[in-house]
């Protein structure tokens, strides 16, 4: 240790990954603070003949831009005088307390300012936050958006993780570029995957503002979600934007029946050095007030892009979920973040994220990274695909349903295998470009881009291109799908471009299932009351949700204990004392070579008594494998085995590969050296086990053998193997007497 070093125990914390992350000491004058910042004003508002004279603080001669808006649009003035004089902390115990409906909620927030909910939100602890969430979401059913991007920009690719998103159950898919030309191929590469994947997957194209509106205008993406609010005047000013300008574009979106939301979060006026000494939660609070004002579907906020400037501040993840309840009281659709990765450490991203998959939203994730980490073009996600299996695996572990379900593999290659023959079809047929078979090839087994080599990279922008030029539409793509034999997807995507006509997918939260009905507000409204109310999975989605495929049954595991059957072992007489003062009993247990064949380290049970023979000779010894029949304790099985020992010493085995050495004087629970971690233990530590047997049997004290280092999760990955192997041997417990055996 040199005297500027931490000790040991600081440099090894030091080594951790949380470490990587950012933690800032508040500083409210930068917006470095998550609630309650020395600008938030106390909430107020008057009003006179009917118009917003003072909101928050200020009077009508010093609103700016924002305050103009949301006096003039963004509350329900019949409501105000009503809602603002209700104590904050009562309202705050409306939002957990099951008497109060969510109608009522939702009535009264509409009269309230921006300072007034930020006041009310900032009460709730994380746990109540939960409650709220559960109880304020708009869609009684909850959701999940996927980002399907790769770095090629490989419609291939895209096509087929998009028909793999959807099959893992997501309902929004959206993509971005990492080269801006290519826009138009991935808005219809992405669009394609997804009709081959399942019916009714939304499809977004997130790029600058106006080429995003145009891809919906063709009709090439089905949704909208990057338009971006800040809470202080100066970064809309920066912008070159007003609230007026996003009211117009949301409107433009809406007059085309195209489903849209805006993006915000608490941090991103920091990030940009507009804060105006506030804090992140209150300036979201004005986000989500003008929200609602500019006549938005919902909002995708909860830091976002600022997420880890919101997490390094205390108190600044539960900021974050606040922003998600916010958005839910103001009777919006929820698009509650989980999106940029906020920590470089597993244990902070999952506590960021799962009081929100507790709670159901309507989008858990506004955009888990359905492809790996080095595809996802927006950075890596919170949650990708590196995750899925654990995301799967958190949904059965508490029964909650966060969107997603186990695709099944055969059924996930023919998907994709659709989806590049589709994308092949349509490119040609509209002369976007041809791709190669080993392309394909390539693009279907991929499990990212690094996989496919056999891209041509200037193929998207040549698409791209064509698709602008000679203004190819969504109907161009249907007729390229239908002429080529693609009935299903071409009447799937007609689906998507009839529901415009038709509108009710721009109802709050509205999503389509896989039959293509709307889920909204309206149509599948979130009624929580408490227990037994609310949102509960059908049988079938239960089942998916229980069923992931590495569950093993008993039975599968006696298949697989039968691959290891032909090493049989054959009972060669009953068992006697030996007087052999080189005589070692290996006493094995009753499953033993009838049904259990593999120890848990994966060696044949023929393999490690094979070793602890050859221990035993090394040492002079002979042994001698006897089957004790009537007990699965291995203390049991050692202490019989050493009482037919002539040394009086024995090694005890389990089938399963515990292990350990007994002495016939001693207690049953007693023994001289144990292995107890059977899934570590080696060849050669059976070896070693054999020897100081050997040596125990000579009257010696040798060194006691130790199971070997491990921080794995030994028990996770084995403990019900055990409980299966327990239950095998259990039924083979018979009164028999112990019984010679021998390896055929
Ligand atoms: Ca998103």
């Amino acid at each position: 240790m040199t005297p500027n070093e931490p000790i040991g125990r600081f440099r090894f914390m030091n080594e951790q990954r949380v470490n990587l992350d950012g933690f800032a000491t508040p500083a409210p004058e930068l917006g470095l603070v998550a609630f309650d910042g020395p600008n938030d004003p106390k909430p107020s508002i008057k009003i006179s003949d009917g118009r917003v004279v003072e909101l928050d603080g200020k009077s009508e001669s010093d609103f700016d831009a924002i305050d103009e808006f949301i006096a003039r649009h963004g509350l329900d003035l019949n409501l105000a005088p009503e809602a603002m004089a209700i104590d904050s902390l009562e309202f705050a115990r409306m939002l957990v307390n099951p008497n109060d409906s969510r109608k009522d909620i939702v009535r009264l927030a509409a009269g309230m300012t921006p300072a007034k909910l930020a006041e009310v939100l900032s009460r709730l602890t994380a746990a109540e936050l939960v409650i709220a969430m559960t109880k304020m979401r708009a869609r009684r059913t909850p959701s999940n958006q996927a980002h399907v991007t790769n770095r090629s920009d490989d419609p291939l690719l895209l096509a087929a993780d998009a028909a793999t998103a959807a099959a893992f159950g997501f309902r929004e898919l959206e993509t971005t570029v990492p080269v801006a030309g290519d826009a138009p191929s991935n808005a219809v590469a992405v669009s394609i995957g997804a009709a081959v994947g399942a019916a009714g997957v939304l499809v977004q194209c997130s790029v600058e503002e106006a080429a995003e509106l145009a891809l919906g205008m063709r009709g090439l993406v089905s949704y909208a979600e990057t338009v971006s609010l800040y809470g202080t005047e100066q970064i809309f000013i920066d912008g070159d934007d007003t609230p007026w300008s996003k009211a117009f574009l949301t409107s433009a979106y809406a007059s085309r029946g195209i489903k849209m939301r805006v993006t915000s979060g608490g941090g991103s006026e920091a990030l940009m050095g507009g804060a105006e000494q506030c804090s992140m939660f209150y300036l979201e609070a004005r986000c989500v007030a003008l929200a609602r004002a500019i006549g938005s579907q919902g909002v995708q906020n909860g830091g976002i892009d600022a997420a880890s400037v919101a997490g390094a501040v205390p108190g600044g993840v539960r900021s974050m979920m606040a922003e998600n309840v916010m958005v839910m009281l103001r009777n919006l659709e929820a698009c509650t973040g989980n999106d940029a990765l906020m920590s470089e450490s597993d244990v902070r991203r999952t506590s960021r994220t799962h009081p929100i998959f507790i709670g159901g939203s309507d989008f858990i994730n506004s955009g888990f990274g359905s492809i790996q980490r080095y595809d996802n073009m927006f950075g890596p996600s919170q949650w990708n695909a590196e995750d899925i299996d654990d995301f799967l695996a958190m949904q059965r572990d508490w029964g909650v349903d966060g969107g997603l379900r186990t695709a099944d593999e055969t059924e996930v290659a023919r998907l994709r295998k659709r989806a590049t023959d589709a994308v092949t079809a349509v490119y040609s047929h509209l002369g976007l470009g041809d791709f190669s078979q080993t392309w394909a090839d390539q693009a279907v087994d991929a499990a990212g881009s690094k996989d496919v080599t056999a891209g041509d990279l200037m193929l998207p922008l040549n698409a791209a291109r064509t698709i602008m030029e000679t203004n190819v539409t969504m109907l161009d793509v249907i007729s390229a799908l239908a002429e080529n034999g693609f009935d299903l997807e071409a009447e799937r995507c007609l689906n998507m471009l009839k529901a415009r006509v038709v509108g009710d997918y721009l109802q709050t939260s509205a999503i389509f299932d896989e039959e293509m009905n709307v889920l909204s507000l309206v149509t599948d409204p979130n009624e929580y009351s408490g227990p037994g109310t609310g949102y509960q999975p059908t049988a079938k989605r239960q089942a998916e949700i229980d069923n992931i495929r590495q569950q093993k049954s008993v039975e599968d595991l006696r298949n697989e204990q039968k691959i290891f059957a032909s090493q049989n072992l054959r009972v060669r007489g009953s068992a006697e004392i030996s007087y052999d003062p080189r005589d070692v009993v290996i006493g094995v247990s009753p499953a033993t070579g009838r049904e259990i064949w593999m120890t848990l380290s994966g060696l044949s049970v023929t393999d490690v008594i094979g070793e602890l023979m050859a221990g035993l000779e090394e040492e002079g010894c002979v042994g001698r494998i006897v089957r004790i029949n009537d007990s699965l304790d291995l203390g049991m099985i050692g202490l019989t085995a050493a009482r037919l020992s002539g040394s009086g010493i024995s090694v005890g085995l389990q089938a399963k590969g515990t292990a350990l050495i007994h002495r016939r004087d001693l207690a049953p629970l007693a023994n001289l050296e144990l292995y107890s971690v059977a899934p570590t233990i080696t060849r050669e530590l059976y070896r070693m086990l054999g020897i100081n047997a050997g040596r125990h049997a000579k009257g010696a004290t040798p060194e006691p053998v130790r199971n070997p280092y491990s921080d794995e999760a030994i028990e996770a990955r084995y403990h019900t193997k055990v409980v299966s192997l327990v239950a095998i041997e259990r039924n083979c417990v018979t009164n028999a007497s112990p019984e010679t055996l021998e390896v055929v």
